[in-house]
C-alpha cells in the first residue's frame, strides 16, 4: 500500500524520566555534541535532528522534557500538555539514572500513561539508564534494570553516559529502529 519511502521521513520522539537524570544532557550530545554541566531544569524545548538508520534519512524531533516538580502549582496544565506530547510521541526514551532506585520506578508510571493515553501496548519505547560514568555510586544492577525490561514486553535497554558520550547514538538509533519496524508491522 505504501510506496516505498526512500525519502526522509520524521520520527516525533520524546525523551522522559525524572528530573536531574540527565535527559536534557543526553538530548544536547545527541544534537549538537555538547556537554553542559548544569542545564536549566525547566527547559521543555524540541530539537531536530537528520540521522541515517539503515540506509533511511530520518529527521528526528526530540522532544526534552522538564519534570513536573519545578511546576506543582501548575500541575493541571502539565498534565494536559503531557497528555498532547504524549499522544504525538511515535517512540519515547524512557531515562532513569543508574545511581537512583526511585528514577527507574518512576518510569514505571511514566509508562503506564503512554499506554492508556495511546491506547496502545506496544509502543516503541527505549529504556535508558544513564550516568554510566558514575560506577562506583550505581544503585541499580543491570540485571535489576534488564529484568524490567523484560517486564515491559522486552523494551531495549541500553546504559549510556552522557559525560562521556557513551552509547548516546545507540539509543535514538534503536528507537528509530523499533519505530520503522512497527510502522512496516502495520502493512502486513
Ligand atoms: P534532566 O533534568 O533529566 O534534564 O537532567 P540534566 O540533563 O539537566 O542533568 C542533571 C545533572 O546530571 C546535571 O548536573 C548533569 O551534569 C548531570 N549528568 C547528566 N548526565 C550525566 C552523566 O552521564 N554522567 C554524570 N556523571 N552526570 C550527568
Ligand atoms: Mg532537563
Amino acid at each position: 500500500m505504501s510506496a516505498r519511502v526512500s525519502q526522509r521521513r520524521d520520527f516525533n520522539i520524546v525523551v522522559l524520566g525524572a528530573g536531574g537524570v540527565g535527559k536534557s544532557c543526553l538530548t544536547a550530545q545527541f544534537v549538537q555534541n555538547i556537554w553542559i554541566e548544569a542545564y536549566d531544569p525547566t527547559i521543555e524545548d524540541s530539537y531536530r535532528k537528520q540521522i541515517d538508520v539503515d540506509g533511511r534519512q530520518c529527521m528526528l524531533e526530540i522532544l526534552d522534557t522538564a519534570g513536573t516538580e519545578q511546576f506543582s502549582k501548575l500541575i493541571d496544565s502539565i498534565t494536559l500538555l503531557r497528555e498532547l506530547y504524549m499522544k504525538t510521541g511515535q517512540g519515547f526514551l524512557l531515562v532513569f539514572s543508574i545511581t537512583s532506585q526511585s528514577s527507574l520506578y518512576e518510569l514505571q508510571e511514566l509508562r503506564e500513561q503512554i499506554i492508556r493515553i495511546k491506547d496502545d501496548d506496544n509502543v516503541p519505547i527505549v529504556i535508558v539508564g544513564n550516568k554510566s560514568d558514575l560506577e562506583e555510586d550505581r544503585m541499580v544492577s543491570r540485571s535489576k534494570a534488564f529484568a524490567v525490561s523484560q517486564s515491559w514486553g522486552n523494551a531495549p535497554y541500553y546504559e549510556t553516559s552522557a559525560r562521556r558520550r557513551a552509547n548516546v547514538d545507540e539509543v535514538f538509533i534503536d528507537l528509530c529502529r523499533q519505530i520503522i519496524r512497527k510502522d512496516n508491522s502495520g502493512y502486513t
